[in-house]
């Protein structure tokens, strides 16, 4: 490697070059930190003042600042004692002198507000991009504003534009409008040219948004009028400061020219030094070196030049690592950073060439611990974090029509850990310890999909007939519905003005605890900030009365968010890792480094294209193009190879299809150059072991409870089902007390429609029986205005009772109108039943009755078997009772129950149970002779005849005999703890919930 340029001295006063910049190049080498560290210092003794460094790329800004103060020289007069101050270019405009003087300048979110607004009133333009959406807007816009500030570099860059500071006067007001003036006569110059060159319908377009975007208020006027400030502010000091550009990236033509304008004015005032990279000796490629683009005579000697790069810089650095999958490549990453950690390297870069091998790499070296910090720049998106999706939970319930959010949004939203419960209800937390958990369960019970009046019912524990037997919800639990209801129905109209929207955000994140809670919080912080750029500046006439409709308007705040990426907190620990792109390494010192993703497809990585200018239109006017960016990503490349003392390039060799993928040609034109370089694989993940077994065929799952597993004393009917149906299945539910997570059901919730049902006829009966004790004479049996009262009556109890559910979800509005044609039929059948002697004596009650039987130690027991009978009827004529069971079924399946009501025997159980001894239904005395199920579903073709409706019990009294011997026995075995084994038939086994662990289908 050759020894760079000795720095040059500044020339004297009327010496050749005085008053003009220096340029000086420094090879970007392992040693380009030191050598440019020694370039600044030396700048500051020749002249006697503290330089001022801009950096054109922030990258490198922390590493040169620690080198400078490294190689700080010794005995340095006082007055240069302090570090240089070195700023990237970007920092350095925003600290312009007299900024607060220049035009405001317009925030990203006003620009995409003007350029949106101009896209509204021209829905063509929308159509024509295919930007009809409202996120596709948002986008076409970004892509609009990106391109209008190409087109004002290009004419901004123009030499007709160089500002005279004589020509400003001495106020600033002075060069703003001159500098106004000359841009509007660089535009019509540039127009036309442009114009002619650019003939498309996009072009027309995107020339007039141009002309309406560039005005003082545009960024890029901004850069230079800071730049003019700082041209006036160095011609009015007695000594400016020496001023030393470094070119760390190539930039953008434009761009240069700009800034060499800039430095030729400046050096009138002040010594200027021009620094930028040479890259003769670094370039690996011959496209990384200067000479890869210039004549075809010259192109042979950059590659023998590079060739020669590459062997003096390889000393059996780097290694070559192949992959035959996704995962094995994560594993070998995350097996590099770890030899590289115990080899006692500190500073490790993991380079994200493919982002998600390196997100997974991140993942697996997460078994470190705290022993590793790392820290990723390669831009997560500030969206992807929890931050930003507490956000978007609230985004998520103001969107909500007015019926209100479904409950998964209203939940997702209180269960996030930025929402403050014990702040929004002035409570102590240990007040509010499981209040949301027990929201969720409340709602999940109730199958309250959505609305807020469907909440409200799941919290009130109101209880129609059977279907709430809850005790009322905590009562904060209303409160901060109500709180959470208030908050969103102020987003309730269509359209918001942008100013007051944000006002109102952050006026609910600030009651819903979030301001405080966030602000705690890194990407939280972040997110605030993002939420900052949103607050349109109070001015009249500006952008901030634009009217947006909600949805667009949360659009925008939802692009703002996906813009921004999120910086993690870097935390000191035994070693660093930091994730990054290539382009971050430039001009950083790593111990060693990992760079994941080296295959042909990823390395050069292509950018998306713009969506306006072409490759060819791109050169024309100096924007970035495919070739610059690949001429940097090689220079990039080629600087992380030559200057990292340790480098381990990885990359899978086949696809997920099993083709195979070479390494970038780029490491193989080095491979060629250095044939002792070769590529190392491994065909296993380093570590992992071989595991031999054989498998035991297993014919069925069954479960002996073992002598400590409590056994009950009581049962339901429906638990009773369930040991008959499948043993194993009640050893899971009701022994081992095992559940399944209980979520929302896609449809509407068939339990719920049949309890709603049952709690209209349970309403409807208990009306009937009071009407007939004050004035029978108006519904006398058999008459016909009892039928027109019962019709009258049943419908209306029925809107009544339906009209909340429907209010909290309109898809029972369905389950209604079936319910209403089964009305007439219903009043048919009830009709027909009180003919024959039956007449309503009460429902929905709890009965039961303790059944006797021996344990296996021999002693007798009691099992309480207890359930709600829907309905009893008692006869006229006898001492005869009846009890009934709705079923919101067809007669063909309650016909399918009765067969098998041994296995099912809920009517007998209720049957004994009402007329046992402790029971608490006034029968006086008499005996059921009749058990019978009621379809709520009847096949009713005929609509006005009496459809059949109920199946009876046959043989009750031997039935119910049989049905509590088979009861007896059944506990007895249970009670013996006999070995449960699972057996149904499919039928079951398709909703059973204990499949997973029975695992029926792998025996
Ligand atoms: S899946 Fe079938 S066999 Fe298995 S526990 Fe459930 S009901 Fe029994």
């Amino acid at each position: 490697m050759k020894t760079p340029a000795a720095f040059p001295t500044f020339p004297l006063r009327d010496a050749p070059g005085y008053g003009q910049p220096l340029a000086w190049s420094v090879p970007p080498d392992r040693n380009a930190l030191e050598t440019l560290s020694g370039a600044i210092w030396n700048v500051a003794k020749q002249t006697g003042q503290r330089p001022l460094v801009v950096l054109s790329t922030a990258g490198p800004l922390m590493a040169l600042r620690s080198s400078l103060e490294r190689h700080r020289p010794a005995k340095i007069p006082p007055q240069i004692a302090f570090l240089p101050e070195v700023m990237s270019l970007s920092d350095w405009l925003g600290s312009a002198p007299q900024s607060w003087t220049f035009p405001k300048v317009q925030t990203p979110i006003e620009r995409w507000l003007a350029v949106y607004a101009a896209l509204q009133a021209h829905p063509k333009l929308r159509a024509w991009f295919k930007a009809e959406s409202e996120a596709g807007a948002w986008g076409l816009a970004q892509a609009i504003i990106a391109a209008c500030d190409t087109l004002s570099s290009v004419v901004l860059s123009q030499p007709t534009l160089l500002l005279e500071p004589q020509q400003g006067g001495a106020s600033s007001d002075g060069w703003l409008s001159l500098l106004e003036k000359l841009l509007e006569e660089a535009i019509e110059e540039a127009y036309p040219a442009l114009a002619r060159k650019v003939v498309d319908r996009e072009a027309e377009v995107l020339l007039l948004f141009w002309r309406y975007l560039s005005d003082a208020g545009n960024p890029i006027v901004r850069k230079h009028l800071a730049l003019a400030a700082y041209q006036e502010a160095a011609k009015k000091a007695q000594h400016a400061r020496p001023f030393v550009w470094v070119q760390t990236a190539d930039g953008l033509a434009s761009e240069r020219a700009v800034m060499q304008r800039f430095m030729d004015e400046y050096a009138v005032h002040a010594p200027v030094v021009d620094i930028s990279l040479n890259w003769s000796d670094v370039g690996l490629w011959p496209e990384a070196l200067s000479a890869g683009e210039a004549e075809a005579g010259q192109v042979s000697q950059a590659k023998q030049d590079a060739i020669h790069n590459a062997k003096a810089a390889y000393r059996g650095q780097w290694r070559l690592l192949s992959a035959n999958r996704f995962e094995e490549l994560a594993w070998m990453a995350a097996k590099s950073v770890e030899e590289h950690i115990i080899s006692g390297k500190k500073n490790i870069a993991l380079v994200a060439q493919d982002r998600l091998a390196a997100r997974r790499t991140r993942a697996l070296l997460a078994r470190f611990g705290p022993a590793l910090a790392i820290r990723d720049e390669t831009g997560w998106k500030l969206s992807t974090t929890r931050a930003a999706a507490a956000l978007h939970s609230w985004l998520s319930l103001i969107r909500a029509p007015k019926e209100g959010p479904s409950a998964a949004d209203l939940l997702e939203f209180l269960q996030n850990p930025f929402v403050d419960i014990p702040a929004i209800l002035g409570k102590d937390p240990q007040d509010c310890n499981g209040l949301i958990a027990e929201l969720e369960d409340r709602l999940i019970a109730a199958q309250a999909h959505s609305g807020w009046e469907s909440f409200y019912i799941a919290m009130e524990g109101v209880r129609y007939g059977t279907v709430f037997r809850q005790a009322p919800a905590n009562p904060l639990l209303l409160e901060l519905l109500q709180f959470v209801r208030g908050r969103s129905v102020q987003w309730r109209s269509k359209n918001v003005d942008v100013s007051q929207a944000y006002q109102q955000l952050q006026g609910d994140i600030t009651a819903f605890g979030m301001a405080t809670t966030l602000a705690d919080d890194s990407a939280g912080k972040q997110l605030l900030d993002v939420l900052l750029t949103l607050e349109m500046p109070l001015q009249p006439n500006s952008i901030k009365s634009i009217q947006l409709r909600l949805s667009e308007w949360i659009s925008l705040l939802s692009s703002a968010i996906e813009e921004a990426s999120y910086q993690e907190d870097s935390k000191e620990a035994h070693a660093n890792l930091s994730i990054l792109p290539l382009s971050s390494t430039r001009l950083r010192e790593f111990d060693a480094v990992v760079m994941v993703g080296c295959d042909e497809n990823q390395l050069p990585a292509f950018s998306e294209p713009p969506l306006f200018f072409s490759e060819a239109l791109n050169r024309l006017l100096h924007g970035s193009t495919i070739e610059n960016e690949f001429k940097q990503q090689a220079r990039d490349l080629s600087q992380l190879l030559v200057s990292c003392p340790a480098v381990d390039l990885l990359w899978q060799s086949k696809s997920a299809n099993g083709e195979p993928i070479r390494a970038a040609a780029w490491i193989q034109r080095l491979q060629m150059a250095l044939p002792k370089w070769q590529t190392e694989t491994q065909t296993s993940c380093s570590g992992s072991v071989k595991r031999v077994g054989t498998s035991v065929r297993m014919d069925g799952a069954s479960a002996t409870p073992n002598a400590a597993l409590p056994l009950p004393l009581s049962m339901s009917p429906s638990s009773y089902r369930t040991l008959r149906d499948c043993p194993y299945r009640y050893y899971v539910r009701s022994l081992l007390g095992l559940r399944k997570q209980h979520g929302f059901d896609e449809g509407i919730d068939a339990s719920l429609a049949g309890q709603a049902i049952h709690a209209v006829l349970h309403q409807f009966f208990r009306a009937l029986k009071t009407h007939e004790q004050t004035n029978l004479s108006a519904i006398a049996y058999g008459s016909d205005k009892r039928r027109a009262w019962m019709t009258q009556h049943l419908n209306q109890t029925s809107e009544r009772i339906f009209a909340r559910f429907i209010e909290g979800d309109e898809r029972v509005l369905g389950v209604l109108r079936d319910w209403q044609k089964q009305i007439p039929s219903f009043i048919e059948w009830q009709l027909e039943r009180e003919s024959a002697g039956w007449r309503y004596l009460d429902g929905e009650l709890h009965v039961g009755f303790d059944l006797p039987f021996t344990a296996e130690d021999g002693g007798l027991r009691m099992m309480r078997i207890e359930g709600y009978v829907d309905r009893i009827d008692t006869h006229i004529d006898s001492a005869s009772a009846a009890v009934l069971d709705y079923k919101h079924q067809t007669v063909k399946k309650v016909r399918d129950r009765a067969a098998s009501v041994l296995d099912d025997p809920q009517l007998l159980i209720y049957a004994r149970a009402v007329t046992d001894a402790d029971s608490n239904v006034p029968m006086q005395g008499r005996t059921v002779t009749d058990a019978e199920w009621v379809a709520l579903k009847a096949d009713i073709k005929n609509r006005h005849g009496s459809a059949e409706r109920s199946v009876a019990v046959a043989d009750l009294a031997d039935t119910a005999l049989q049905s509590m011997a088979q009861i007896t026995e059944d506990v007895e075995l249970l009670w013996a703890r006999k070995t449960l084994n699972a057996f149904a038939p499919d039928s079951v086994c398709r909703y059973c919930e204990s499949r997973g662990i029975c695992r029926k289908g792998m025996w």
